[in-house]
């Protein structure tokens, strides 16, 4: 039987690598839904070669864009993620959750009832959101699979081991910036910062790669998904990101998980649920490369972003949704030139540092209203230079 998908994020970086997964075996899928928020153009052609009959656009221009160039109306087109009942009749197979930014977090809670098994990219839903998230899953017996390759690599550690975990080393790599002198982050351009020296990403987590940002975020999105305390996470440097995760487990033994720097491999381990060999060319890392693993502590003068970590709750809390928003704006002030890359951290870490917000860190979500006002009042705030 052919397998049922839904990608939230088709256009995306992630979501364009999983396409490329299907295109390999077209025959043994059925793709339900496709969704795309500006780029209806690639979206279009996603349709086409994939036989999609439900897109959901919502940007209004790109959505009315779309409609033009469906003359025939073979396809149904939705304007937001208020649709779903209208689109699957039973549960489908699989959905990936590739939106990025908080913007994926409505649609992630909406499709989970829908979905038999939900692999999640979209790391801003799970660190806001991770507890209206799994309430959902516990709900609808909804598989999750982490699709971030450090989080997927961890999961893949503790399928057999789960109770034993001590501790869980992330690796980073430091990013296009780790051997650059401190006195010329001044002087970073923008096409500096999105060249990463191991992954192609799209812009916002190639920014937060290069402050080290999305190390923070993985962090959090790690507490939250195993479940373990902020004191038995730490970071590692690992130069060529050959190493995923380190978890070291209380039966003495230490896994080490290691892949190539290609999104596909945790994408298409979670399409498969890891039981497949792979239908893709790998090009497996040559095992003396890790003898030169260069693991190395993060050094804070340059990196100050992972300092942003003592500030976090150990509770699910909204405080977490202005750490996310903040960083979000001032990556788009960067990216628009209103801002320069060190400010990135440093007005983050202001913003953190404000009075007005430390009474987030006791209140914990209750549903996703709170997470989006508190979303829009952050940004305002922001935009308005009011911290
Ligand atoms: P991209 O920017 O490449 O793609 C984002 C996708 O989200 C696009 O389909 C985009 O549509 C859609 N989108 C953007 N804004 C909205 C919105 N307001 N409403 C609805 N849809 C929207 O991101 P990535 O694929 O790089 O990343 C996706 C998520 O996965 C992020 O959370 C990221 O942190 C995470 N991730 C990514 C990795 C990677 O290697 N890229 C690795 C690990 C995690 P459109 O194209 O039309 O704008």
């Amino acid at each position: 039987m052919k397998k049922k998908i839904a990608i939230l994020g088709s256009t995306g970086s992630i979501g364009k690598y999983l396409l490329k997964i299907v295109a390999k075996e077209k025959q043994n899928f059925q793709i339900q839904l496709l969704t795309a928020n500006k780029n209806y153009k690639e979206l279009l052609k996603q349709t086409q070669k994939f036989n999609v009959k439900n897109v959901i656009i919502t940007d209004p221009v790109s959505n009315k864009n779309f409609r033009k160039e469906n003359k025939n109306k073979v396809i149904k087109i939705f304007d937001d993620f208020d649709c779903f009942s209208k689109i699957f009749k039973n549960k489908i197979d699989y959905t990936m959750s590739s939106i990025v930014g908080l913007a994926g977090l409505y649609p992630t809670l909406n499709i989970i009832e829908y979905t038999n098994t939900i692999a999640i990219a979209n790391k801003e839903s799970i660190i806001c959101g991770w507890n209206l998230i799994n309430k959902k899953l516990l709900k609808y017996k909804t598989k999750f699979i982490p699709v971030d390759s450090e989080h997927f690599s961890i999961w893949y550690a503790l399928k057999e081991n789960k109770n034993l975990i001590d501790k869980i080393f992330l690796t980073a790599s430091g990013g296009p910036f780790l051997n650059l002198h401190i006195k010329n982050f001044k002087k970073i351009k923008i096409n500096d910062a999105l060249k990463h020296p191991n992954w192609k990403m799209g812009k916002k987590i190639s920014i937060d790669s290069a402050t080290m940002m999305n190390k923070v975020f993985e962090v959090i999105e790690a507490k939250k998904v195993f479940n373990i305390s902020y004191k038995k996470l730490s970071i590692f440097i690992n130069p060529n990101s050959y190493l995923h995760a380190i978890v070291e487990f209380k039966n003495g033994i230490i896994e080490l998980i290691a892949h190539n720097t290609n999104m596909m491999i945790p994408i298409y381990n979670s399409l498969f649920d890891t039981k497949k060999k792979l239908n893709f060319s790998n090009k497996q890392i040559q095992i003396t490369k890790l003898n030169k693993l260069d693991l190395r502590k993060v050094n804070f003068i340059k990196f100050p972003s992972v300092k942003i970590l003592k500030k976090m709750p150990n509770k699910n809390s909204l405080f977490e949704t202005i750490l996310v928003t903040a960083n979000d704006e001032l990556v788009n002030q960067f990216l628009n030139k209103k801002i320069k890359f060190n400010q990135i951290i440093s007005k983050l870490t202001k913003i953190l540092d404000n009075k007005k917000f430390s009474k987030y860190k006791h209140i914990s979500p209750q549903n996703i209203k709170e997470i989006l006002k508190l979303n829009h009042y952050v940004r305002l705030k922001i935009r308005s230079n009011d911290i």
